[in-house]
C-alpha cells in the first residue's frame, strides 16, 4: 500500500512518517519511508537546486513544477514502484497533492496542469490514501520557530498569503475527495496526532 502525508510546513509530516512506519512494522509490515522532493539520488540533486536556486531571482512559477515532476518521476520510477511491487508498504512525506497545493494552488498554475504533468512524468501514480495534517498558524509558526538546526530546508521568498493559500488548497481537494484523502488534525503531541493517523490507515486500508 502507498500512503502520502500530506500539509504545509511545521504541521509535523516527517515525524508523523517515523511512527506511522514503527506502528506498521509493529504489525508485521516491511515499509519504506521516503520524502519528496527527494527519495532518490537524482531527486535528491533536484531538491538541492529547488531550495538553492542558481540565479537570486528564483525559479519561476513554471520552471518549478517541472522540476518537482521530473523530482518524482525519478523518485517513481527508481523507488516508490519497485517497492510497491515487491509488497513493501511506502510512506512518503509529500507527494502529488503538494504540487497540487504548492504549484498548482498557491503558484497558480491551476490543478489541470499539474495533473497533466503528473501523468505524462509519473502515470498518474496515485497513493491508496493520502493524510492531510492540518494545523492552525500560530501552532505551525510556533513550531517552525522551534527549529533550531540553522539549516534553511524551505523555498525563500514566499509570504504568510503564499502559505494560507497552500493550507486553503489543500482543504479544497480533501473535502472534494473524500475517497482519497483523510483529514487529520495536527494538535496536541506527536503520540496524539499518530494516534487519530493510526486510526485513519486502519479505517481506510482495513489493516
Ligand atoms: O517538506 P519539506 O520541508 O522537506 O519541503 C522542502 C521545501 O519544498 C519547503 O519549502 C516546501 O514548502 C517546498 N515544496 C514546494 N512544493 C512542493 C513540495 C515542497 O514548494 N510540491
Amino acid at each position: 500500500k502507498f500512503i502520502a502525508l500530506e500539509g504545509g510546513e511545521g504541521t509535523g509530516k516527517s515525524t508523523q512518517a517515523k511512527l506511522l512506519a514503527k506502528s506498521l512494522e509493529d504489525a508485521g509490515k516491511k515499509v519504506l519511508i521516503t520524502r519528496e522532493p527527494g527519495g532518490t539520488k537524482g531527486a535528491e540533486a533536484i531538491r538541492a537546486l529547488l531550495l538553492a536556486p542558481p540565479e537570486s531571482s528564483g525559479w519561476g512559477p513554471r520552471a518549478e513544477a517541472l522540476l518537482f515532476a521530473a523530482a518524482r518521476a525519478d523518485h517513481v520510477d527508481k523507488l516508490i514502484k519497485p517497492a510497491l511491487e515487491n509488497g513493501i508498504w511506502v510512506i512518503t512525506d509529500r507527494f502529488l497533492d503538494s504540487s497540487r497545493a504548492y504549484q498548482g494552488g498557491a503558484g497558480g498554475l491551476g490543478d489541470a496542469a499539474i495533473l497533466t504533468l503528473h501523468d505524462i512524468g509519473s502515470g498518474g501514480l496515485r497513493p491508496d490514501l493520502t493524510v492531510l495534517i492540518e494545523a492552525p498558524t500560530d501552532i505551525v509558526t510556533q513550531r517552525l520557530s522551534l527549529r533550531d538546526d540553522g539549516v534553511s530546508d524551505a523555498i525563500g521568498g514566499r509570504d504568510a498569503e503564499y502559505h494560507a493559500k497552500v493550507a486553503a488548497a489543500f482543504s479544497r481537494y480533501a473535502e472534494n475527495e473524500p475517497d482519497l484523502f483523510t483529514i487529520v488534525d495536527g494538535q496536541g503531541t506527536p503520540e496524539d496526532v499518530h494516534q487519530r493517523i493510526a486510526h485513519a490507515v486502519h479505517a481506510a486500508l482495513n489493516c
